[in-house]
């Protein structure tokens, strides 16, 4: 398996000389799998780049799942290529009732003037909508979902493929009880055992005190659920819009000392814009 970030920076993209190793672009992840199969995880911003791919490689299909449809997990679909494209194939795949219809509610209010000039008419390409949460087989990968602790909901991701296990959970407060939220142990169940664990790390414990109930974690945090699941790699995602790449790396710094301090099996780094990590 083979994940490839395409944004991993949350709330909105931002750039500047400052933010130029771990980039800008706000939430997508392209994972594949050695049968040729290719999921997306989100439309931030991040989708655009990844759009002119695929119609470099000539792609006709694109199966993308949502987290949840804030603004920043969103954005990038109108200047998602592959959606002017005939004969392109592109199903969204949505949390059942608590957000309604992506296609329906989301997709086509994206497409209406004043806010964006291109009619939803102008898309030409076959999109489908796929209510999904629990368990789901496609493109050689098994999904498993699991509910966030965000306000106004969303989920999580479990996505496994020829025994490699990528776990995906953004946008996810541990340290609030959100409406509809899992227990901890419920995420550890989640994540245990596998071989990365992408989480939310917005805040520093410090920043936190007067963030809580935002809808977000501590990289602390994080590496605590990290650790309680034995996962093997940490990924910490989801980069507060202030924080620069000197911020970023203290962050991680701070968990690997824990780590260290801690004795544990761990490996945890920031996830950065266009790395792409081999499972
Ligand atoms: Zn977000
Ligand atoms: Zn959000």
């Amino acid at each position: 398996m083979e994940i490839v970030f395409w944004g991993s920076r949350g709330s909105v993209p931002v750039c500047g000389p400052e933010y130029a190793r771990y980039g800008g672009e706000t939430t997508c992840v392209e994972v594949r799998n050695s049968s040729g199969g290719r999921i997306i995880l989100d439309a931030g911003t991040g989708i655009r780049r990844l759009g002119t791919l695929l119609l470099q490689e000539e792609s006709a299909q694109a199966d993308i799942f949502f987290t949840h449809t804030h603004w920043d997990h969103i954005m990038g679909l109108p200047f998602f290529q592959p959606l002017y494209q005939p004969g392109f194939s592109i199903n969204l795949y949505g949390q059942p009732r608590l957000q309604g219809d992506i296609h329906k509610l989301v997709f086509k209010e994206l497409f209406r003037p004043p806010h964006f000039p291109v009619q939803y008419s102008r898309v030409m390409s076959d999109v489908n909508y796929q209510e999904f949460q629990g368990r789901l087989e496609v493109q050689g990968f098994c999904l498993e979902t699991i509910s966030l602790s965000h306000p106004n909901l969303g989920q999580g991701f479990r996505i496994s493929s020829s025994g490699r296990t990528f776990v995906f959970l953004t946008d996810n407060e541990l340290g609030h009880f959100h409406r509809g939220r899992a227990s901890f142990e419920e995420y550890v169940r989640f994540a245990r055992d596998a071989d990365l664990l992408v989480h939310d790390s917005e805040f520093t414990p410090a920043e936190y005190r007067k963030k809580k109930g935002w809808g977000h974690s501590t990289c602390m945090q994080a590496m605590e659920l990290a650790a309680a699941s034995r996962v093997k790699r940490l990924g910490l995602f989801h980069h507060n819009q202030d924080r620069n790449d000197e911020g970023v790396d203290l962050m991680v710094q701070q968990c690997v000392e824990e780590i260290t301090g801690k004795q544990l099996a761990l490996e945890c780094f920031g996830v950065f814009q266009g790395q792409a990590v081999r499972l």
